[in-house]
């Protein structure tokens, strides 16, 4: 089956109750045993709920995966790849990770005795340098946030099978319809299903794919202990974004790349950053490893204060002020004075945020609209 046949069928079945087509609600926290242990295969929905079922069949034919397994969010699915580890663990991870996975890794799991080391993934010598005896994990990110790094997925994950490191990759800014990690080698694929997969900004919600039985036995077992499942509702509410994600996507990326297109021509622009433009650095892995080039990008002003960037984010009309990214609307958002302000100006400056940057996550609206409004608001 086609990825664009799979968004919509797979793992999704008519109810066999009443042939209704799209997966009921099944808004239940228990379920009938006809004699104590005899049930059809539903105890509690802690443990196992069929609309989450078929949510979690659907995902792992999206990422060409044997299993899924959904979470109350993207940093639930995160803190639960985690608990793989045990005291004195070592993890490496990329140096320009999501926020809410270094805060959850430097202030959670640290202090359970777990070091973390953060290099820059685009240069995978840095990757092996840290490799030791004790190393036990490698968290990847690809395309990174805000300024859309591309690390080589298959390179990471020969180095990683060679010292029999688990390779975990955090897949929410490509979605599953434009990056494949475990057909790249990776063991696990974490997303915010929060992100893409849902694409409607309504629902929070984290998901893991992977083919190693092993593996979804431990981590399913740190789920139903730990306790951090998604509703039903929410499931369903994923079940049907996914139903576009194709369609979407393919507007995403259209849309992106003209908008980058735009900036790049614009006099008040210094730089931007787009994986789709020849000059972006990782330009030719991206085009190895994605079927597109995604609906994320960033810019920076000629006038690079925080001043400009303020003033232009206050003059969008269409585009919402908002953290987040990934659904239907266009969203803007400026790394210094909101997603990355936590880090002092000097670290900021040297990861490459300058204070103008800009980061949009482009919308399915109409691109000529889209453009207007970043036009107008240029000044
Ligand atoms: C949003 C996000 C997360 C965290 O997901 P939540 O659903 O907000 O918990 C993790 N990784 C990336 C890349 C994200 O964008």
């Amino acid at each position: 089956m086609k990825f664009e046949t799979k968004t919509i069928h797979a793992g999704v079945h008519s109810d066999p109750a009443t042939g209704a087509i799209m997966t009921p609600i099944y808004q239940t926290s228990t379920y009938a045993q006809s004699a104590p242990g005899v049930h059809k295969g539903y105890e509690y929905s802690r443990t196992h709920n069929p609309t989450r079922t078929a949510l979690q069949d659907n995902l792992a034919a999206l990422e060409s995966g044997k299993w899924g397994l959904v979470f109350a969010s993207g940093m639930a699915a995160t803190d639960t790849v985690a608990k793989l580890l045990k005291p004195n663990d070592e993890v490496i991870a990329s140096n320009d990770l999501y926020g809410g996975t270094y805060r959850i890794f430097t202030k959670v799991f640290q202090d359970y005795g777990i070091k973390f080391h953060f290099v820059d993934m685009s240069n995978l010598d840095n990757v092996e340098a840290k490799i030791n005896s004790k190393t036990k994990l490698i968290c990847a990110e690809t395309p990174t946030n805000p300024l859309l790094k591309i690390v080589d997925l298959r390179k990471v994950a020969a180095i990683a099978k060679s010292h029999q490191i688990l390779l975990a990759v955090d897949n929410t800014f490509a979605s599953p319809y434009l990056q494949n990690p475990l057909a790249l080698g990776a063991d696990l694929v974490v997303h915010s299903a929060t992100k893409y997969i849902g694409g409607h900004s309504d629902v929070v919600m984290g998901a893991i794919c992977g083919n190693s039985n092993e593996l979804f036995e431990k981590l399913s077992f740190i789920q139903n202990s730990c306790g951090a499942v998604p509703g039903p509702m929410d499931c369903f509410l994923a079940i049907r974004g996914i139903k576009t994600l194709h369609v979407r996507m393919e507007r995403h990326c259209q849309n992106a790349s003209k908008v980058a297109n735009f900036l790049i021509n614009h006099p008040k622009v210094s730089k931007v950053y787009y994986p789709g433009l020849a000059n972006h650095k990782g330009h030719e892995i991206a085009k190895n490893q994605m079927r597109d080039f995604g609906g994320m990008l960033s810019f920076e002003l000629k006038d690079d204060s925080v001043q400009a960037a303020h003033k232009f984010l206050s003059s969008l009309k269409i585009f919402v002020l908002a953290e987040s990214l990934g659904g239907v609307e266009s969203l803007a958002g400026h790394p210094a004075t909101m997603t990355h302000a936590s880090i002092p100006k000097e670290e900021r400056e040297k990861a490459g945020l300058k204070d103008s940057l800009i980061r949009l996550s482009i919308g399915i609206e109409n691109v000529d609209d889209l453009i207007e409004d970043l036009s107008q608001a240029m000044g």
